[in-house]
């Protein structure tokens, strides 16, 4: 399970599917595919069995070969919940030596379980892996990102007499209107913000108040469109699309048990976001709800802006705030460094505050530092703070290199990893939070063995 979901998806010219999933099928299938605008033929290979037998793993290979030979562009699929296998490394160096043009996908990616599996998957030396979920439709926008650079070459545009899109969407990416064409200038691409919260946090009268002061702006409805779950809006020069849980409870209030409901939505709120906004109430900030949430945030890899709301009723602010502060590092200490700031959706008051908060989020979550600018940074730090020698050796850092963004990934090569204290790991993850300004995005490390 894996590629025939994902060849059923996209059913396209010249994309052979490569992974090690034992197979259904054991002969190339091909099939016209599409993929937003993109148009191809897809030739799915078959899996490589797990079989012993010499024979049919030799056929496999064939197959495979002969298939990567027909290709233009090979899509090379792994498991990112096993991870890298000896296989997807054979594979790997087919690959590499035969394709000129490897796209490196790691299905099964929903989640933060597959997030070792997609950082191993640079190891394979075929460049950044795509995550995708195929079975959720997930990673389809990065998977058209990537070919498209390609498609001049080989696939054919389908702008004109394509209706909207054959492949197969999740829900809330059809109603997001997924995948987004990255055609659009990018300052056409909204920001995708989902607003969080206990109920009464005054998560409607927030959204509202944007779109209020947005349409004083502009005029009444200008600009924004509602659907059954995002606003798209602009704001300040922004261009957004905000996720709005509130307005959904209060549609599906009639069907739906409301704790049911709150916490489903959540979690769509933030597999739709790019940046998670918590909202608390100051009377009774940092719930379990709302601590929840923020986990569920954080694990996912969203920036995370902490908001303060009703600030207008609140008399020893100063005080309060300090409270607050300590409150947020003691109860959530996984979103250290995330930006925390007061608002009244009421009256107005600290929206600016949140817009910048919420732009400088993104932007650190899409983040790249240069890998000459890392290893310098990481020469320092072991200088200053060298790692442990438990039995004697001293842990070597090699090199390090950012593997992802969204939220940004980094890799360390070492030597053995699994005697790495977690608090070296911490070091350098706050210390590349610090050095690096990156507040309010998940920061991930993964220290590599390499002997
Ligand atoms: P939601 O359930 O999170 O969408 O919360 P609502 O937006 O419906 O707000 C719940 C209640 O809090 C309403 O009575 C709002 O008027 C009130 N409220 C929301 N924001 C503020 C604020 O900034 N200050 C004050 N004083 N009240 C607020």
């Amino acid at each position: 399970m894996g590629k025939s979901t994902l060849f059923n998806r996209l059913v396209g010219k010249r994309l052979a599917l490569v992974d090690d999933q034992p197979g259904v099928t054991r002969d190339l299938r091909e099939g016209e595919a599409r993929l937003g605008d993109l148009r191809f033929t897809v030739i799915d290979t078959a899996g490589l069995e797990d079989a012993t037998d010499d024979s049919l793993q030799g056929r496999m290979r064939r197959l495979t070969e002969r298939a990567v030979d027909m290709a233009d562009i090979c899509l090379f699929v792994i498991d990112a919940r096993t991870g890298v296998t000896p296989i997807d490394e054979v594979f790997a160096e087919i690959l590499r030596k035969r394709s000129e043009h490897v796209i490196l996908a790691a299905n099964k990616a929903e989640g933060a379980a597959a997030d070792a599996g997609v950082i191993e998957a640079y190891g394979l030396g075929l460049g950044e892996p795509i995550r995708l979920s195929a079975e959720h439709g997930e990673g389809l926008n990065d998977l058209y990102s990537q070919l498209m650079p390609l498609a001049d070459g080989y696939a054919e545009r389908a702008r004109q007499d394509a209706p909207e899109t054959d492949v197969t969407l999740t829900e809330e990416e059809a109603e997001a209107g997924a995948p987004d064409d990255p055609h659009k200038p990018t300052e056409a691409r909204p920001l995708q913000v989902a607003v969080v919260g206990r109920p009464n946090a005054g998560k409607s009268t927030l959204i509202n108040k944007i779109l209020g002061e947005e349409r004083l702006l502009t005029g009444p409805e200008a600009g924004i469109t509602r659907d059954a779950i995002s606003l798209k809006m602009n704001w300040d020069g922004v261009p957004m699309r905000v996720f709005d849980t509130a307005g959904m409870r209060k549609k599906a209030k009639v069907q739906e048990k409301l704790e049911k409901l709150s916490v489903s939505d959540g979690l769509r709120a933030v597999k739709f976001a790019e940046v998670v906004v918590v909202l608390l109430d100051a009377a009774i900030p940092f719930e379990q709800q709302d601590l929840r949430i923020a986990d569920l945030a954080e694990r996912e890899g969203r920036a995370v802006v902490v908001a303060v709301n009703k600030w207008d009723i609140e008399d020893e602010k100063q005080e309060k705030l300090r409270a607050l502060k300590e409150a947020f590092e003691r109860l959530l200490p996984q979103l250290r460094g995330a930006p925390l700031v007061t608002v009244s959706a009421k009256t107005g008051r600290g929206l600016d505050r949140l817009h910048a908060a919420i732009v400088k989020a993104h932007d650190v979550w899409n983040r790249r530092v240069s890998t000459a600018q890392l290893n310098r940074w990481l020469t320092g730090m072991l200088e200053q703070h060298p790692p442990p020698a438990p039995s004697g050796r001293r842990i070597k850092l090699r090199y390090m290199t950012q593997a992802k963004t969204r939220p940004p990934g980094f890799v360390v090569m070492c030597s053995n990893t699994e005697k790495m204290p977690e608090s070296y790991t911490r070091y350098l993850v706050n210390g590349l939070r610090e050095d690096f300004d990156m507040p309010g995005t998940p920061i991930r490390l993964h220290m590599r063995s390499q002997s």
